[in-house]
């Protein structure tokens, strides 16, 4: 199908049909990605606050939770009162799930889903259609900065089941033939076969753009570099996991293009895409505050844990949410323009992978959590075997004791009671001869 064809009629003309308001939050993303700082610090203050009464009113875990502690709606009238606000966990979210639906949950096109993870608990939730309106409204703008647009040919690579079940449906087929000038690459389980399959489909397909799991397309660059096959492509967006910068040079030398991370989970509107001009992470603020703390305060330019609030969600208003995930936000200002606060890095999300002594994988991005407060100077763990962790610490001037109790209860949180943890306080830690620090070395090789 023509890509004319596709952004200005038949991708409008299916989005009108099917409901949606994608393409009217996009208009709107759009212009107010060029407001100034204060304008939307305005717009993000007032749908806090329709958000925070919606809460009170019609939630009964926030409006008990209010009675607690003694607050009224009135108390929170900007983003900078958010903090009087205690921080939602997964654990009670599970907890309290049915106290957090919203009592007229149907007028909002509730959507259920579960995020899984290789450890840790399941997150169940619900989600507004307004919600996923907006999540996809700030993916679009995000990809649009790297130059894609409605009906560009592109190759998606994806990997989680959960986003690739209705493809087979006529309903989608049908979808997918008049509205996108796409090649999907189901990437979730790759043999000899499939990966000679599917590379020679992506050399006819010839995409303009790939859209990708950077795991799954780093299996499929080195099985085309493996064969001698070349592909150039105008620009690679990679997103849902930690993009590691061997894995953006192998992308950016192979397919002679840039790469734009974007960062965002599927439970809320919030996402964070590249910027053309300076590689920094511009968020989507328009669609909820995104705050980063340590020790329970909040932080700018140092790593900390993410809070969400998003905007949207009135079927399950989800209030300074702990995603577990690790980032930096910064507070300068991006030379395209945008007002738009950004990450200078994602942290979590890292997938350095560990081996529990009974043969689960845990992704390093968990223990991450529990450095945070790391009063050393530095640290690195290494896991040498299946049931033994080192961790290694240059104490510095302000180390104390009574943290490294905190680091092994939350490290054998994940691990389990069954893997020995060795402390062990050294002078120094060798940086890898490209003079990087690595935190998290696992030596145990996987079995998949
Ligand atoms: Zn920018």
């Amino acid at each position: 199908m023509n890509k004319f064809i596709i952004k200005h009629i038949t991708f409008p003309l299916w989005e009108f049909g099917a409901g949606r308001k994608r393409l009217q939050v996009l208009k709107e993303l759009e212009k107010s990605q060029h407001w100034p700082k204060e304008k939307l610090v305005e717009l993000q203050n007032n749908r806090l606050k329709a958000l925070i009464g919606h809460a009170y009113n019609n939630v009964p875990y926030y409006h008990e939770l209010f009675k607690k502690k003694k607050l009224k709606p009135s108390d929170i009238r900007t983003v900078a009162d958010l903090y009087k606000i205690p921080i939602l966990t997964k654990d009670i979210i599970a907890d309290n799930f049915d106290k957090l639906k919203a009592k007229n949950i149907q007028k909002y096109q509730p959507k259920y889903y579960s995020t899984g993870g290789t450890s840790g608990r399941h997150l169940h939730f619900y989600n507004s259609q307004a919600t996923f309106d907006a999540h996809m409204a700030a993916a679009y703008r995000g990809w649009r900065w790297s130059g894609w647009d409605f009906g560009e040919k592109y190759a998606y690579v994806w990997g989680a089941s959960m986003d690739l079940k209705n493809e087979s449906t006529i309903k989608k087929k049908i979808k997918t033939f008049f509205t996108e000038n796409r090649l999907l690459i189901q990437a979730l389980m790759f043999t000899d076969e499939s990966l000679k399959y599917d590379c020679e489909r992506l050399f006819k397909f010839n995409p303009d753009y790939i859209i990708t799991y950077p795991s799954s397309l780093v299996v499929i660059v080195k099985y085309m570099k493996s064969k001698g096959i070349i592909i150039k492509v105008k620009g690679v967006i990679t997103s849902a996991e930690k993009l590691f910068p061997w894995q953006r040079k192998l992308f950016e030398d192979f397919f002679s293009c840039r790469v734009y991370d974007d960062y965002g989970g599927r439970e809320s509107s919030i996402r964070s895409t590249q910027c053309e001009q300076c590689g920094g992470y511009h968020i989507s603020v328009e669609n909820g505050v995104l705050e980063t703390i340590r020790n329970g305060k909040n932080v700018i330019g140092v790593p900390g844990k993410v809070l969400l609030t998003e905007f949207h969600n009135y079927a399950m208003p989800l209030i300074r949410y702990e995603n577990t995930d690790v980032v930096t936000l910064t507070d300068k200002q991006c030379k395209c323009g945008r007002a738009l606060p950004m990450l200078k890095n994602v942290q979590g999300r890292v997938s350095d992978i560990f081996v529990t002594a009974d043969g689960k994988y845990i992704p390093a991005e968990y223990f991450m959590v529990a450095f945070l407060e790391f009063t050393g100077k530095y640290y690195q763990v290494i896991q040498e075997k299946k049931n033994e962790i080192v961790i290694k610490i240059v104490k510095g001037r302000h180390f104390k004791k009574s943290n490294l109790d905190e680091i092994e209860k939350t490290m054998r949180k994940w691990l389990g009671d069954a893997i020995r943890i060795k402390i062990e306080f050294v002078e120094d830690i060798p940086l890898t001869s490209q003079g990087k620090r690595r935190y998290f070395i696992s030596k145990v090789p996987l079995e998949f």
